[in-house]
């Protein structure tokens, strides 16, 4: 039986993945393959999207959670849905009595993992007593137990994991901090662990290894405030998700003309159309959109951290095609459920993603 393992390390930098800093991972990659640039996600690069794109194999355009904004607030229809409304990789496997876990630090962003067989926390809720990082997750050893028990367990077709504490500490001290960089080389470690006890069945198993998003660095450039007087007439709100913004355009307004005004915008850098009344822009490195609140050291969102870890491995038949795939095309997030599910024998329906390996 084909043995799939799926970390996703939240907040990790592509650019961490280095023979020195982040061994084991750099040497999965050489054994298995890696995409040179990093994948890719839609904006903004946030959590909630990025996850769910991963989970379901569709864009936030199909699932509709295009933003990670409503763990901080309830927001108007117009932002889209807190949870996805199509089903997750867990639903299809479920369908094909292909046995899952998912182990997660993140369960709140993780919002497509109720159909897995196995969970960790236990239905959603942090048992008491387990060690918090400082945004409130479990820290990575404390997950870690539970991804050693999934990966162990051969009843298994899929083991989901989720590792947060590097995004913790990229917002709160910035992604290139030492503290950064020791928590990068303590979850490759970690990671390592996971891949020594892979091994007895390795020639059944692939590992894949992503991240949600990058992370940059806190600037002193002004924030963005979308409402100047190029809003006139034209948009009425925005709900900002750091580097990246969701623009409420008016009923009857052209989006081509709005989005021509979001781009006059000092620090815009990119606009897209998503609906009549959705523009969705990305703001050039170093800026971020005026918020109520900032996070102290680092943050994503924005168009240059929407680069994520893509990393494949393991003695599968299957590692070779998909790593010469993501060697020459940038992966989307969407596209490893599509990706995985012939292998796991599963039936996903129309996704977005697409299959690297096809
Ligand atoms: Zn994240």
């Amino acid at each position: 039986m084909t043995r799939v393992v799926l970390l996703g390390l939240d907040g990790f930098p592509h650019r961490a993945i280095r023979a020195d800093l982040t061994p084991r991972m750099w040497d999965l990659a050489q054994r298995g393959g890696r995409a040179p640039a990093g994948g890719t996600t839609d904006l903004p690069s946030s959590t909630d999207p990025g996850f769910c794109s991963l989970l379901t194999g569709c864009k936030p355009a199909t699932h509709g959670v295009r933003t990670t904004s409503w763990r901080y607030a309830r927001l108007p229809g117009w932002v889209g849905v807190e949870t996805p409304r199509v089903p997750a990789i867990f639903d299809a496997c479920r369908a094909a009595a292909v046995r899952t876990a998912a182990m997660v630090a993140d369960d709140r962003a993780l919002l497509c993992t109720g159909s897995a067989d196995r969970r960790w926390p236990p239905g959603g809720v942090i048992p008491h007593g387990i060690p918090l990082d400082a945004h409130g997750y479990p820290m990575n050893a404390a997950v870690h137990p539970h991804m050693m028990n999934a990966i162990t367990d051969d009843s298994l077709g899929l083991v989901f994991g989720h590792l947060n504490e590097a995004d913790t500490i990229g917002h709160d001290q910035g992604p290139e901090s030492e503290a950064a960089q020791a928590c990068y080389r303590e979850t490759d470690r970690l990671v390592g662990e996971l891949l020594d006890a892979l091994v007895g069945r390795w020639a059944d198993t692939i590992v894949v290894i992503v991240s949600d998003h990058d992370m940059q660095s806190r600037t002193a450039l002004a924030p963005i405030d979308p409402m100047t007087s190029e809003a006139d007439g034209r948009w009425d709100a925005y709900v900002p998700d750091g580097g990246a913004a969701l623009v409420h355009l008016l009923p009857g307004v052209d989006p081509q003309r709005a989005a021509d005004a979001l781009l006059r915008i000092d620090g815009v850098e990119t606009c897209e159309i998503a609906n009549d009344s959705l523009a969705i822009v990305g703001a050039k490195p170093g800026r971020i959109f005026a918020a109520p609140r900032y996070s102290a050291g680092g943050f994503h969102g924005a168009p240059v951290t929407a680069r994520t870890v893509a990393l494949v491995g393991g003695g599968h038949p299957a590692v070779k095609p998909i790593a010469d795939a993501i060697q020459r095309t940038r992966p989307h997030l969407a596209d490893w459920a599509p990706t995985l599910a012939p292998l796991l024998g599963i039936d996903l329906g129309r996704v977005d993603g697409l299959n690297l390996a096809s």
